[in-house]
């Protein structure tokens, strides 16, 4: 076999203390002036003992923070492909916009008057994720995907509520995120799993035998996690719609069908998007997100208030919507992940948003078709930005999905999502994105293949890895819970 050469590197990954451990009394980073006024003593109430800081100089400091950050991974360093995540590169410009500093010190509670060039952001950016959704009503509040599907559960109540029914359950297919049943439950339906087909989508008939006026709706993520695009998906939203139900689509696959689909002729009433994902926001470690969440005409009533309108040349926050479900937020949502979304829109234009879609699904399809005699395809089926890989063979060398994933990060990858979406049996799943080129991905499948041909010479090799990296494998649980900080 021909050497592959990865990214991952063993040497000079330097070891660092915690400030404390390195600190020596008496070091100084910096150089005071000589006094040259009258010594004060200084007030008794402000006497005491001062914070337990360690003593440093200057290059301990930098050092001790380069250092640091050599230690972690991000889609700055490498691939990152981290599936149903959109692990891509993040423009810096959008980095700069959302750092101006006529954004970081404007207040939300100014007046309108005082307030036009952020209102002005919010009225386009309403408009713009209207265009690229198809659905006319944007609320920009929500601070993340699984707070817009609350968001868009209530919504959901409401416009029950306002037709004088109260439905108790949702279909949530059983390739559905973990957020999209824990949000129903939120609001007191109780989601009702719809099994998908052995094409991996959505079955009409499954849906019609569910759906029932009990139902308020269901949760449809497309392309679902599956990577696959849901084919049925109108047909779907028409058996919802005529029992009264409503269409609530996931769009945090966005990045894979932006210029391509219409969500609202795709029949979906109400829809989130990731703008930590799809539009431009580093992401990960609990960072800021934002949910938006747009819906139809109809529905529009009911969004949370305020909105940002324009009356003539100027705009403004109306709060004038009675049938509102009411604030989701403090205040106009994590407004620097706003501006980051509104800078990436119009740095790419409408064009460019679509290459991305159409970039992202070939660099996927590509990975699918290079790897599908390595690994098992859980769905032989064209995929969309992503696809899914099963453990079946790699059970016959005694490794796991997991010892696979622990091997990338010795050859320099981040591991991909892995045993998620839960209906494929130790599910590996991969998702590229459109700012990987091709030799890096021609790099990424060429590691892959090498490492399930170490499965088979040497799987204790695998068993073990990580073996180079800063930490070896950690008992995930016991790090989850009991996280140990000290490197
Ligand atoms: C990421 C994701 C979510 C949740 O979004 P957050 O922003 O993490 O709350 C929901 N559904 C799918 C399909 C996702 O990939």
């Amino acid at each position: 076999m021909t050497k592959i050469k990865t990214p991952g590197i063993s040497g000079l990954i330097l070891d660092e203390p915690l400030l404390w451990e390195k600190g020596k009394k008496g070091r100084r980073g910096m150089s005071i002036p000589v006094n040259d006024v009258p010594e004060a003593v200084l007030e008794e109430t402000l006497q005491g003992q001062g914070p337990d800081f360690p003593d440093l100089s200057e290059v301990d400091v930098v050092r001790h923070y380069t250092r640091l950050s050599q230690w972690n991974f991000g889609v700055d360093t490498g691939m990152y492909p981290l599936g149903s995540c959109t692990m891509k590169y993040n423009p810096k410009i959008n980095e700069t916009m959302a750092a101006t500093p006529e954004i970081t010190s404007a207040h939300p509670m100014l007046d309108d008057e005082y307030s036009q060039g952020t209102l002005k952001i919010m009225y386009d950016l309403q408009h713009y994720l209207a265009a690229i959704t198809g659905l006319p009503g944007v609320s920009l509040q929500p601070a993340a995907g699984a707070h817009g599907e609350l968001t868009g559960m209530l919504i959901f109540a409401a416009y029950h509520k306002s037709h004088g029914s109260k439905r108790t359950k949702i279909l949530i297919p059983d390739t559905a995120h973990g957020t999209n049943p824990a949000s129903a439950a939120l609001c007191g339906y109780k989601p009702v799993p719809v099994k998908s087909d052995s094409n991996g989508i959505l079955n009409i008939q499954t849906v019609a035998e569910l759906m029932d006026e009990e139902c308020a709706g269901i949760m449809i993520t497309n392309p679902n996690t599956l990577g696959l695009f849901e084919t049925n998906i109108r047909k779907i939203a028409d058996i919802v719609h005529s029992k009264g139900g409503l269409v609530y689509g996931d769009g945090a696959n966005m990045n894979a069908v932006m210029g391509i689909i219409d969500a609202e002729k795709c029949g979906v009433d109400v829809m989130h998007l990731n703008l930590h994902k799809t539009f431009s926001t580093p992401h990960g470690g609990g960072g800021p997100g934002a949910g938006p969440v747009c819906v139809t005409e109809e529905l529009t009533k009911f969004l949370p208030t305020p909105l940002a309108v324009k009356d003539g040349s100027s705009y403004r926050l109306k709060y004038d919507y009675p049938d509102s479900i009411g604030r989701v937020h403090g205040f106009h949502g994590n407004f620097g992940v706003l501006v980051r979304a509104y800078s990436y829109i119009l740095s790419m234009g409408a064009d460019n948003l679509k290459k991305v879609s159409q970039l992202a699904v070939l660099s996927a399809a590509y990975i699918k078709e290079q790897l599908k005699g390595t690994l098992p395809l859980a769905f032989n089926r064209p995929c969309m930005h992503e696809c899914v890989f099963s453990d079946k063979l790699l059970h016959d060398d005694g490794v796991s999905t997991l010892d696979l994933a622990k091997r990338l990060i010795d050859n320099g990858y981040h591991p991909p999502t892995i045993y998620f979406p839960l209906v494929v049996p130790g599910a590996i799943m991969i998702e590229p994105t459109e700012t990987e080129c091709k030799e890096d991905i021609d790099q990424f499948i060429g590691v892959i293949k090498k490492i399930v041909q170490e499965a088979k010479e040497n799987p204790e090799l695998l068993h073990q890895a990580p073996t180079i990296a800063k930490v070896r494998r950690l008992d995930e649980t016991k790090a989850a819970r009991n996280p140990c900080l000290r490197g």
